[in-house]
Formats: structure tokens, sequence, C-alpha cells
């Protein structure tokens, strides 16, 4: 059994508010969300970081952002924008090892980040 959160939500262990699935790709509310609107968008594919893509996941990085695409319609906030974040490692700020794509909405961002 796998120790990894997301893992979990993924397996059905752990259940998630689901916004989004398909076949590769799930996404729900975070738990703590930091916006009106804060969806995480994972890949069905445990992989812990952005440093452990390979060529291969090529695809799956584009399917998850066209997953925020149709997530952004249908939660109505495309045309106001959102923004997008994905944390890599300590000094990224991640804290789940399985990476997550952060798609923010509902209010006026800030730039740069924290
Ligand atoms: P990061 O800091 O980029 O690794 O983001 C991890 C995100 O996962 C944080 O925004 C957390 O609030 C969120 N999170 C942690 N546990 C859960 C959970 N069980 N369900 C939904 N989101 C979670
Ligand atoms: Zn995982």
């Amino acid at each position: 059994m796998s120790e990894c959160l997301f893992c979990k939500i993924i397996s059905g262990e752990i259940a998630p508010d689901k916004v989004y699935e398909d076949d590769d790709v799930l996404a729900f509310r975070d738990i703590s969300p930091q916006a009106p609107h804060h969806v995480l968008v994972i890949p069905k594919e445990h992989i812990a970081t952005l440093n452990d893509l390979e060529e291969r996941h090529a695809t799956l990085l584009g399917q998850m952002y066209l997953a925020v695409k149709a997530i952004a319609k249908q939660e109505g906030v495309a045309e106001g924008g959102y923004r997008t974040v994905m944390n890599c490692n300590h000094d990224g700020g991640q804290t789940v090892y399985h990476i997550h794509l952060h798609m923010l909405a509902g209010r006026g961002m800030q730039w740069p980040p924290g």
C-alpha cells in the first residue's frame, strides 16, 4: 500500500472533493484553500517531483493543463483568470511529494509570489 497521500486519494482510500477526472488525471479541491477557487490537478501515475519527469510524461503534463482549462470553464473563472503553480522540493514549497498543479482563482493574484 502506498504511503503517498495523493496515491491514497487516487485509490479511493481517502475521498477527495473531486472536480474533474479522466483516465490519466484527477482534480480535487485543496483542503486548505488559498483562494476562493483552489483546485489541485494530479496525474494518476505517482511522480514524486518535477525532477522525476521523464520524456514519456510529456503528454501527461499537457493533459494536466487541458484539465485546468476544462476546470476553469466549469468553475466560471476562465474569463476572469487564474494562477497555475507547481512547487518543486523544499525551496519551491512542495509539501506533498506527488506532483500537482495548483489552480487558484477568484481573487487578484500578487506578483512575485512569496
Ligand atoms: P504543495 O505545498 O505545493 O506540495 O501543495 C500541497 C497541497 O496539498 C497544499 O495546498 C495542501 O493544502 C493540500 N493538501 C494536503 N492534504 C490534502 C488533502 N487531503 N486533500 C486536499 N488537499 C490536500
Ligand atoms: Zn503518489
